[in-house]
Parts: structure tokens; sequence; C-alpha cells
């Protein structure tokens, strides 16, 4: 290829997930999925979809599911957006919200793809130290800027940062939109802040189905705010691709949304199989972020967690390792099955005797 054509090409670091291997025996704890299937409604769901409907583009309003969704979270039906997970729908929130000649707000260690939408969409960011405990420092969101992104739990730590303090930086910043990424907030005690959106016009609250609702092959993430932030994503949304929802994932997840007892059975297991993690975790001897999601985050001081993340791999077993600064001696492991953090726990146990 020639230079000139070359020079026409976008040059961007692109986000890197984590492994998806495929094959018997893999104990898969790196990507933050469920160990546990989806809800009973959704496998019958699933069988009763008549193939001559795919014939036809999706529904692309979708109300009966922002309805759900809204009921299951204390909001009104057009304070709701779809998309194609969460991913999707904060790469939109970022090219509609984040729109200022000031640098937006992320945490220093936090979910790796907001500085590549950032990039992507040539917005000016600045990353804030998260406190020495990794907690976040509140006060270090109250400077000027273009907008504010958040998750909460953050990831990797899966630190809860209390209601309190999101809301003192949703209060401190009434000229700047702040989004805040609820990836694994069902999986925490004090929960989800959706109901602030009618408190707030300038909170927008994402969430998703890939974790706590078992259906990360389905791709389906939404946003909470207020009509008039739903109206600008639409706009943009409509820009881009008018049918991020398809037929089927329309379907599986208003089953899903409808099946509160399957979900909270779900989410009680894994918070009880995490207990078990970080029981085992300690008396190895490493020390774990307090965690309210998910996963947890792990390290020893003595121990060569890289080696220990290869060491896990040549056994099948898969966690994440993140070659960061701050960070790079941290395992971050997602909650598996009882049987899998057995497993886990075993191997982790081998290398240490080695
Ligand atoms: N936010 C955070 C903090 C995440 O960890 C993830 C999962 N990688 C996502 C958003 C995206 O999830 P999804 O696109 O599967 O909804």
């Amino acid at each position: 290829m020639n230079d000139k054509l070359r020079e026409k090409l976008i040059d961007i670091e692109p986000y890197v997930p984590g492994d998806q291997p495929k094959g018997e025996g893999i104990i898969k704890l790196n990507t933050n999925e469920s160990p546990y299937p989806p809800s009973p409604r959704v496998a019958e769901a699933l069988k009763n979809i008549n193939p001559s409907e795919l014939k036809l583009y999706p529904d692309f309003v979708c109300t009966e599911l922002k309805t759900v969704l809204g009921e299951n979270y204390g909001v009104n039906t057009n304070e709701v957006f779809l998309g194609n997970g969460s991913d999707e729908v904060l790469a939109l929130c970022f090219k509609a919200f984040f729109n200022s000649d000031e640098p937006i707000l992320f945490p220093d260690i936090t979910y790796s793809f907001y500085s590549v939408w950032a990039e992507l969409f040539k917005i000016p960011y600045k990353r804030v130290p998260l406190k020495d405990d990794f907690t976040l420092d509140v006060e270090g969101f109250l400077n000027k800027n273009g907008g504010i992104v958040i998750p909460n739990p953050n990831a990797p730590t899966g630190i809860y940062e209390p209601k309190s303090g999101i809301e003192k930086i949703i209060r401190g910043n009434k000229d700047s939109i702040v989004i805040i990424d609820e990836a694994y907030v069902d999986f925490s005690e004090e929960g989800s802040i959706a109901e602030l959106v009618h408190k707030y016009d300038n909170l927008v609250v994402v969430q998703t189905y890939s974790k706590s609702r078992n259906l990360a092959g389905i791709r389906f993430g939404y946003a909470f705010a207020n009509p008039e932030l739903i109206g600008v994503l639409e706009g943009v949304k409509n820009s881009f691709n008018s049918y991020t929802i398809n037929t089927v994932t329309k379907t599986l997840a208003l089953e899903s949304g409808k099946d509160r007892g399957y979900f909270e059975m779900c989410v009680e297991n894994i918070k009880s199989t995490k207990a078990y993690l970080i029981t085992n975790l300690k008396e190895l001897g490493f020390t774990v972020c307090p965690s309210s999601s998910n996963f947890v985050f792990a390290t020893k001081a003595d121990t060569d967690c890289k080696a220990l993340f290869e060491y896990l791999r040549s056994k099948n077993i898969y966690v994440r390792r993140f070659d960061a600064p701050k960070i790079s001696n941290y395992l971050r492991i997602t909650v598996g099955t009882d049987r899998e953090i057995y497993a886990l726990t075993e191997a982790i146990s081998d290398f240490l005797n080695k």
C-alpha cells in the first residue's frame, strides 16, 4: 500500500476483549459472564420464535421491552434507550453528549474502553486518579470538564461508590452530562441510581443484560435518562443504524426482564460463591478488593501474578490480567460456579506450593 493511501486510514489502538476460548474442560473466569444459563422463559421463547418473522426488519420502537425495563428500575418508558450491548449504548452516549473542548473525566483505573471511544471520536480526556485503596476520589470529579463517565461498581476493581458520593458528583456538574455505567450494579448492596434521572437532567445511567441476566450472547444494553437526552441518543443512533435491537434479542430480553425470581436466584448464587472465592483467596494470602460485582480483583504481594495467570491458563483456567500501571500484579477473577472456584483454588494452591 502506498503512503498517500495509508495516510487516509484511521490510526487507532482498539479495545482488546478477553479471550473466548472454546473446548472441553475450559474454566472461563475472564470476561465476567454469568456461569448460569438464562431464565427458562428465555429458552421457551427461543423455541417459539417463528423463522418467518425474521424476514422483516425488527421493531425499532420496542415499547413493551422499554416498559418492562422501566418497571424493574422505576423509570418511565420514554426515559429508556436500547442498544446492542451496553458498549454500543456507551459509544453512542460519548458521541451524543461529549461535545466540548474541555476534557471528559474518568478514573485512572477503569474500564479500558472509555479511552478508546474518546480517541475514536477525538474527545479530549483526563484520568482522575483513584485513592490509594482504589476508591473513587469524589472531589477529583468536581473540576471543570466536558463530561464524566464512571462505572459503579468500578471495573476492574469491583468497588462500589456509595450513592451519596455519586450524587455529589452529579449535583456538582450541572453543566456536564454524567454517565454512570452500572454494568455490575445488580450485584451491589445499595443498587441502582436509575430513579435519580427524575431529579437530575444531566444524568445518564447505563446497564446491560450481559452479566446479571446471563445473556451476554444476545448483546443487549440500555440507558435511562430524561426524555430530552433519550431523544438526542435516538437521533445519534438513527444517524448510524436504526435497527440495533434484532428480533431475537428483543424477544429474549423481554422474557428475561419479566422473570424476576430466576434473576434474583442467580444473583444470590453468585454472591454466595463470591464469598467462598474471597475466603479461599484470603486463606491463600491474597489481598482482595471489596467487591460489589460478579468478579473479584486480587493480588499477592510476594507472588508474580503474571506467572500465576500463565500457569492457570496452562491448566485451562482463564482469568484476566491487565498490563497497566498500578494493577499489573492483580488478577481479575469472574465468579463462576462453586465447582469452578474449587478447581481454581486448587490450581492456585498448586502454583504456590511449586
Ligand atoms: N461497562 C463495563 C464496566 C464493562 O465491564 C462491560 C463489559 N465488558 C461493559 C460496560 C459492556 O458490556 P456489554 O457490552 O456486554 O453490555
